[in-house]
């Protein structure tokens, strides 16, 4: 498939937020679920997705899960008294609201548990206010007051973080919270196409950056999942990870330099290509969370929207030959736009999830006469970008090393469907809560030599920990965003619920996999982040001094502790 990344639909869907009324246009969103009201996850088509879905979480049927409505749902009074928050108005100027809506559509994130809890109307802790400043002088201006006034900030994108980054903590001492949304900062400040780099504020949704960058012959290359409703800041507090980072790299590597207001004044990192002046700032901010400050805007690595935009797929005898040939292929000097191999589980459920014409059904017929048996077997989706000369070459070092390891060639086909579907699977969580399933996911990353070890342990630790409660669950898993010394390992995990005790359930499920990452070589985080979900490991992650010098980096920019309480470094 020849496709150019112009005319694709990447962000048809995108329009996400306006500068003119701040907090009204999100009406269109679902406050309780994943992306547009208007959307769900079509299965009429894929006949075969529930029965196998039943027989797999040994249920006889399935239930139904209701959900409050936004009349229903009642918010905790707002704690910042008026006068407060109309000295709040006064010196920083900007939109600011206490208005329900924008209260509970910035109460939590979108993790299971956020889900969880929105769906059940158990807002617990939304945040007083929620400031829309346009600039970068209102968010200084905000800031300082927070830090004078003792009320702690958090900085809010798009709202997207599955580990509890934008849920406002009970932080001791502080009178309320504030939520920052930058949506009014949203401008493409300028574009350098001598050396290939755009300045653009922190609030700007990736699909508008992208469309920008896009009429100028530019792009960015950095398209998560959630790449439709998610935002600079955010990706860049988070140290987001696109599909295609094999390629363009992770968010942290295409961050130039940056800005970013703290409480304790504007910090500027320099923009050069690289720099031998010390430890490099930026890199300590680019994770920060929020939790030193609000990044306002930041100067970024873009590129010639490719020529050639090519995905296809390969089906593997077994996980460790897709493995051996991604590592070969990385190894061998050749960077493929992305190798995104599923294990035998997730093959099977995205088997369940096609629609599966004549022609496939023959394909998988014949495949398993070929000895591609579906208890082992991989499908792999290879995608090759840029320039048409490199995207053969690459193409054929990928494809060679995959075909060095037995694989079988299933065409553009495959390739096209990933594509076109790439940014949908999350609204099948909305149908799933529906039906009362537990659904989560869960990344980390390791070296070559641990990998396969790693994730044999982790689908063992999860499937026992559901069990556990007296219900069977899956776990299944790709590898994706792939460097010489390793890759990131991403799984998806489905159970029924156990009723009345479903945040126990979640929670079990969550420590056995986290501390089994932890025990077999894994990061605490690839690309999701800390949040408050993975704080109580930092201390793990980081070491005792590690994350003392973090949290004293924090006391600089952030004396009194206002900047999003309880993430990341966890309580300090
Ligand atoms: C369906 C789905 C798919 C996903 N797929 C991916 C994926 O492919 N790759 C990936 O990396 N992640 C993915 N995620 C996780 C999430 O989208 C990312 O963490 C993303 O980077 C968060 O962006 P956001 O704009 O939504 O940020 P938010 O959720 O709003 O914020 C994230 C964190 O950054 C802080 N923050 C936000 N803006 C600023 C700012 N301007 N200054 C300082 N701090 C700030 C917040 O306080 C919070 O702690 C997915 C999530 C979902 C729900």
């Amino acid at each position: 498939m020849e496709s150019d990344i112009r005319a694709s639909r990447y962000y048809q869907d995108g329009q996400v937020c306006n500068t003119s009324s701040p907090g009204k246009d999100l009406n269109a969103v679902k406050w309780w679920g994943w992306g547009l009201e208007s959307k769900t996850y079509p299965l009429d088509d894929k006949p075969q997705f529930w029965p196998y879905l039943l027989k797999t979480l040994k249920l006889a049927k399935l239930s139904k899960c209701s959900r409050m409505t936004f009349e229903e749902v009642r918010l905790p009074p707002c704690r910042i008294d008026d006068r407060t928050l109309a000295r709040v108005k006064r010196t920083v100027g900007a939109g600011i609201s206490t208005g329900k809506h924008d209260r509970l559509t910035h109460s939590l994130g979108k993790s299971y548990l956020d889900l969880l809890n929105l769906r059940q109307g158990l807002i617990r802790n939304p945040p007083d206010a929620v400031a829309y400043p346009k600039d970068e002088q209102e968010v200084a201006k905000l800031l300082s007051f927070a830090r004078a006034n003792r009320i702690s900030i958090v900085p809010f994108a798009g709202g997207s973080s599955v580990v509890g980054g934008v849920e406002p903590a009970k932080a001791r001492g502080t009178k309320g919270a504030i939520t920052v949304d930058l949506r009014r900062m949203k401008n493409v400040l300028h574009v350098d196409a001598v050396s290939l780099t755009a300045t653009v504020e922190a609030g700007i949704p990736g699909p508008e950056l992208e469309n920008e960058l896009n009429k100028r012959g530019f792009t960015l290359g950095h398209f998560p999942q959630s790449f439709q409703f998610s935002v600079l800041g955010g990706w860049i507090a988070s140290r987001s990870a696109g599909q295609v980072s094999t390629k363009y790299g992770k968010i942290e590597d295409m961050v130039e330099s940056l800005t970013l207001v703290s409480p304790n004044g504007k910090l500027d990192t320099k923009a050069v290509p690289a720099s031998a002046s010390g430890p490099q700032l930026k890199q300590v901010l680019i994770g920060s969370e929020g939790t030193m400050g609000v990044i306002t805007k930041a100067k970024l690595r873009i590129h010639h929207v490719p020529a050639v935009s090519r995905y296809e797929g390969l089906m593997f005898k077994s996980f460790r030959n897709g493995i051996n040939a991604i590592r070969e292929t990385m190894q061998s000097g050749s960077v493929p736009a992305m190798m995104r191999l599923s294990d035998p589980d997730e093959t099977m459920v995205s088997l369940m999830l096609s629609s599966q014409s004549a022609t496939t059904k023959l394909g998988l017929w014949m495949l398993e006469r070929l000895g591609y048996a579906p208890s082992r077997r991989c499908v792999m989706i290879l995608g090759s970008e840029g320039d048409p000369t490199i995207v053969k070459a690459e193409r054929q070092v990928a494809v060679g090393a995959c075909k060095r390891n037995g694989a079988f060639a299933i065409g553009k086909g495959v390739g096209a469907t990933w594509l076109n579907e790439r940014f949908e699977l999350p609204y099948l969580r909305d149908v799933l809560l529906d039906h009362c399933i537990l659904v989560d996911t869960l990344e980390t990353a390791t070296t070559w030599d641990k990998l396969e070890a790693l994730h044999g342990a982790m689908k063992r630790s999860i499937e026992e920990a559901i069990a556990e409660m007296g219900v069977a669950g899956l776990a299944f898993a790709h590898v994706s965003h792939a460097y010489p010394d390793g890759a990131s390992i991403y799984y998806t995990i489905v159970a029924p619920q156990v009723a009345g005790k479903e945040v126990r359930q979640w929670l079990t499920m969550k420590k056995a996999a986290t501390d089994c990452i932890m025990q077999n070589g894994g990061t605490l985080s690839h690309h999701h982040g800390i949040g408050k979900d993975h704080a109580p490991w930092i201390k793990q992650e980081l070491g005792e001094n590690g994350l003392a010098l973090l949290r004293a980096i924090k006391r600089q920019l952030d004396p009194e502790g206002v900047m999003n309480p309880g993430k990341l470094l966890g309580s300090n």
